[in-house]
């Protein structure tokens, strides 16, 4: 067998990967022996598998023991790392060719280095945990004395999320940002007596009214935007021949906000073949990525407590002063924009705490009212 593969054979979206081997590949019209193709650039196994070799060194810790919950170097590469280019059949001949005199490809022995305790399991189930221990053991972790059952860990856990990635992420909103908001009425609903074309029908939802959403437990009422029309038009899930209501916003004042959809730029982090790679970023990263997919499930579907682990973090980060969090529409082109802002209040409600009214940041310059024509979102 030849002592090369190529570019081709790998996962194009591993940018450090395919780097190094631009930088130590070379060019020849010769036939990969692995993916068959000819226009790849080819590099040396042993120089590419030691490469290879010094990013799992950077996660994993060699046991020199085969154990059950250990993996092994093709499984790391194949399975965790997602290495080869899936039209690339022969990835075990290579994975071998490329530790050929390095170890055993396929002896189970390596472990997922840690920084913190707990066992490799745990790494990768931590938002599994959080969200777990939110819905069915310990949802109001500000009121439990310390020390009792695993519930503390999740306060130690967001402080750490927090102080590592989250502060990170702030981003400012000028004021004049123009924001928009979509409410489907119901087809019993008539304008003039249930609702009108004005601030308290496009506004959030009364407390008596609020459900709960995926930042918001019901009760608690959260004004949500969209970056642009169609998205908050996706946001509302429309089918034909539904009204909407659509509302444009202009903020008033600078809001600060967790900007979710800058998250990826801990990537590098968790990237086995960055010299920035760190154990304890993977962790954060795994979590910031569920939260951002639990946030883009479709409401409709959900049961409340679908949404117990996203809204506490929501209330965290709202313990530290922001406005709200940005995160990237699941259905819609744009992003979205949940502030921290409530409906406008009866006068009587000064005796209580409350949340502080929408009108004091966002400006209501448009409403207007229009009937779905086409079926254009599909559900998934
Ligand atoms: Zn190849």
């Amino acid at each position: 067998m030849s002592d090369f593969c190529c570019s081709n054979c790998f996962n194009p979206k591993r940018d450090r990967f395919h780097a190094f081997i631009r930088k130590h590949g070379f060019i020849s019209d010769e036939t990969c022996p692995y993916c068959k193709s000819a226009g790849g650039i080819k590099i040396d196994t042993a120089k590419l598998g030691t490469f290879i070799k010094e990013g799992i060194d950077r996660a994993y810790d060699d046991t020199r023991e085969e154990n059950e919950t250990s993996l092994s170097v093709f499984e790391i590469l194949n399975d965790r790392v997602i290495l080869f280019e899936w039209e690339n059949h022969r990835e075990h001949d290579l994975t071998e060719k490329l530790f050929e005199g390095i170890c055993d490809v396929d002896k189970k022995t390596y472990r997922l280095k840690l920084e913190s305790e707990g066992d490799d399991e745990e790494q990768y189930r931590i938002w599994r945990n959080f969200e777990h221990d939110c819905k069915y053991f310990n949802r109001f972790f500000d009121l439990t004395p310390r020390g009792t059952g695993k519930a503390n860990r999740r306060t130690d856990m967001l402080q750490k999320l927090y102080e590592s990635c989250l502060k990170n992420l702030k981003e400012e909103i000028e004021p004049g940002t123009e924001l928009f908001r979509a409410r489907v009425i119901d087809s019993k609903l008539k304008r003039g007596r249930d609702y009108n074309l004005d601030e308290v029908s496009i506004g959030p939802a009364d407390k008596n009214n609020s459900q709960s959403g995926r930042m918001n437990p019901e009760g608690i009422s959260y004004f949500y935007v969209a970056e642009d029309e169609a998205t908050a038009l996706k946001e509302g899930r429309l089918r034909a021949n539904e009204r909407v209501l659509i509302g444009r916003f202009k903020t008033l004042k600078k809001l600060t906000v967790i900007d979710w959809t800058k998250a990826n730029i801990y990537e590098k982090a968790v990237d086995i073949f960055s010299p920035k790679y760190s154990p304890q970023m993977a962790v954060y990263q795994d979590f910031l990525r569920r939260f951002a997919i639990e946030v883009g499930k479709p409401n409709e579907t959900a049961k409340p407590i679908e949404y117990v682990a996203t809204q506490l973090v929501a209330e965290y980060v709202r313990g530290y002063g922001f406005d709200g969090i940005k995160y990237d529409s699941a259905v819609g082109n744009g992003f979205d924009v949940v502030f921290f802002y409530g409906p406008e209040m009866m006068p009587e409600s000064g005796d209580y705490n409350v949340l502080p009214e929408y009108t004091d940041i966002a400006q209501l310059t448009d409403v207007r009212e229009f009937k779905i024509k086409i079926e254009y979102f599909l559900e998934p």
